[in-house]
């Protein structure tokens, strides 16, 4: 902002000088989205393959899982619509080599979901195309047996490649963020940060919504127990979420206190280690405000269509979001990439990135242990269930 403000009489010398390190962080998002998303997808269908050993436990965690992450992309969606998160400002998109597209119909939109060529999705980093041929392989593989085995090794592999490249310019985003905002700010004085305050408003109060109402209502209805028993042990989580910003890391806490709160650890071990990995409710509501935001400072309508497709594509990548500090943004770029919104609205967001991603892996964690409650408690009533008809 400091470098923006000086040089608010020369915007072409931040242009010149100052803006390649924003787009060289750009480009290597860029670069990373596309294998990041087929591995760590391919990887994610394979270990399906484990939850169908788990039985009964797998099968509704999944279904908890897909349900309160479609759920908090809706609430988020709503939130960004209602309270108008990027409403008031527009910013001068000449300088951007992007054109709005014309949006395609809801019919159009799922036949482009399919892929005629294996090769072009990637080349032109086509998200939905990426995602349905890292599925299919999955289960192509899962359908091989033992005969992938290798390539089931060499995919998780991969993917933990990736995530540590990705880890590395997460490192370097700093030096991004400035080449970024800089040029920006020297152009369009420090007026254009405003919105991002609101932006923030409005995802923490939707965040929030998702653990008063949705959290809180799931645990009602299928732990049968009460909201605050349940807030008030997971508060250590919470505090420990919000200040590693790493579900990933917060996991052994969050282990210890669903433990200490009465969850089996049968349960616990199989449940709360797959939502660190693939439940991510926080990072899918962060994704659906970001995406309206930029939408909207950027003058793009998002048709109804388009909105749902943002759904579907959050939910996706929320599942493909590491649980580390700023993943949830490089999986950004794949949700403005299957809309057809510029990358670069990535670079509006990544100043206040830490700040969001504080909150939002609050939220994932606090998910992954509500499902938690719910599973554990299903299976003894169900346990209970069959010891009484066992007697009967
Ligand atoms: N930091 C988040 C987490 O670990 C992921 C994200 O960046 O959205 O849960």
């Amino acid at each position: 902002m400091l470098a923006g403000l000086a040089l608010q009489g020369a915007p072409e010398v931040a242009d010149t000088y100052i803006k390649p390190l924003g787009t060289i962080f750009l480009n290597l998002i860029k670069m990373i989205v596309v294998p990041l998303v087929l591995f760590s997808i391919i990887a994610g269908v394979v270990s399906l393959e484990d939850v169908k050993k788990v039985g009964a436990i797998g099968g509704r965690t999944i279904l908890f899982y897909l349900a309160t992450t479609a759920c908090a992309v809706a609430l988020g969606l709503v939130f960004a619509n209602v309270m108008n998160v990027g409403a008031g400002f527009t910013l001068d998109t000449s300088d951007l080599s992007y054109e709005p597209a014309e949006a395609p119909s809801l019919i159009d939109t799922l036949v482009n979901i399919f892929p005629s060529n294996f090769v072009q999705p990637m080349a032109d980093a086509t998200m939905l195309q990426v995602i349905v041929i890292a599925v299919v392989f999955g289960f192509g593989i899962i359908a091989a047996g033992e005969k992938a085995r290798v390539v089931v090794e060499f995919s998780e592999a991969m993917s933990e490649v990736c995530i540590k490249i990705m880890r590395g310019i997460i490192l370097v985003a700093p030096f991004g963020v400035f080449g970024l905002i800089t040029p920006v700010i020297a152009s369009n004085g420090p007026e254009v940060l405003l919105p991002l305050a609101w932006l923030v408003a409005v995802a923490y109060v939707a965040m929030a919504c998702q653990i008063a109402f949705v959290y809180s209502g799931l645990i009602k209805v299928f732990a049968r127990k009460s909201a605050r028993f349940f807030l008030k042990g997971e508060l250590p989580v919470m505090g420990f979420a919000f200040a590693s910003a790493s579900s990933v890391g917060t996991l052994p806490l969050n282990m210890e206190c669903a433990e200490k709160m009465g969850v089996s650890k049968e349960v616990s071990s199989f449940v709360l280690p797959l939502g660190a990995t693939i439940n991510m409710d926080g990072t899918a509501i962060y994704q659906g405000v970001c995406a309206i935001f930029i939408a909207q400072v950027f003058g793009v309508e998002l048709s109804l269509g388009q909105q749902l497709t943002v759904v579907a594509t959050c939910v996706l990548a929320s599942i493909g979001t590491a649980g580390v500090p700023g993943s949830g943004m490089i999986m950004l770029a794949m949700v403005l990439q299957s809309v057809g919104l510029p990358v670069e609205g990535v670079a509006l967001v990544a100043g206040v990135d830490r700040i969001l991603d504080m909150m939002r892996t609050v939220v994932n964690v606090t998910g992954d242990a509500a499902v938690a409650q719910c599973v554990d408690a299903m299976q003894r009533r169900s346990a209970a269930r069959k010891e009484r008809t066992a007697a009967a």
